[in-house]
């Protein structure tokens, strides 16, 4: 990816496998690695990744591109340290039942990499429950919008937006309305 002196350019070959330009002897070096690399990357990729691309399609759709599920990586360990909190909280309820004292507050949701965030409210869901959360909260996002427009005439459509449709909404509102969705 180095740019190479234009004025050096001259003494330059185009690689067949690239394009990039390189002195001859370089070329002659390069040329052999420079296929192998080629034809390592036009192996086809993994299906893995074509779900994942999927699913991705399928759960963020329009609404936020920038907003990019984090990595599916060390699942196990999440899953372990997931399993261990679960065993330990049902220990002390069994425990607390037995000793006729209160029950201990539940386990703070651990942030899941398997889990979904919704675009509109930034929760985590796991797959289940993310498909039927996020088709209410896109309803909500978008009634939140479409209030925020009915209330504030506009003219012409907006080609610079500063803010993002539901945060214009009013937000005594917004925050009413976030609350009823706790279920
Ligand atoms: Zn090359
Ligand atoms: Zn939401």
């Amino acid at each position: 990816m180095s740019q190479i002196p234009a004025a050096r350019s001259q003494d330059l070959a185009p690689c067949r496998t690239c394009g990039r330009r390189f002195a001859q002897d370089v070329l002659l070096r390069h040329d052999p690695i420079c296929r192998k690399v080629f034809n390592k990357k036009r192996k086809p990729f993994s299906s893995m990744e074509q779900r994942l691309q999927g699913t991705e399609i399928m759960t963020v759709r329009k609404q936020h591109p920038q907003k990019k599920q984090p990595e599916k990586k060390s699942n196990w360990r999440q899953h372990h340290e997931d399993f261990i909190n679960a065993i330990r909280s049902a220990k002390q309820v069994t425990k607390a039942l037995k000793e006729g004292r209160p029950l201990p507050p539940p386990p703070p949701p651990s942030i899941n990499p398997d889990y979904i965030q919704c675009p509109h409210c930034s929760r985590r869901f796991n797959e289940a429950a993310a498909e039927r959360h996020m088709k209410f909260c896109e309803e909500q996002a978008a009634r939140r919008a479409f209030a925020a427009k009915t209330t504030r005439p506009v003219g012409k459509k907006l080609v610079t937006q500063r803010k993002p449709p539901a945060a214009a909404a009013l937000p005594h509102r917004k925050r009413a309305q976030e609350g009823s969705q706790y279920r």
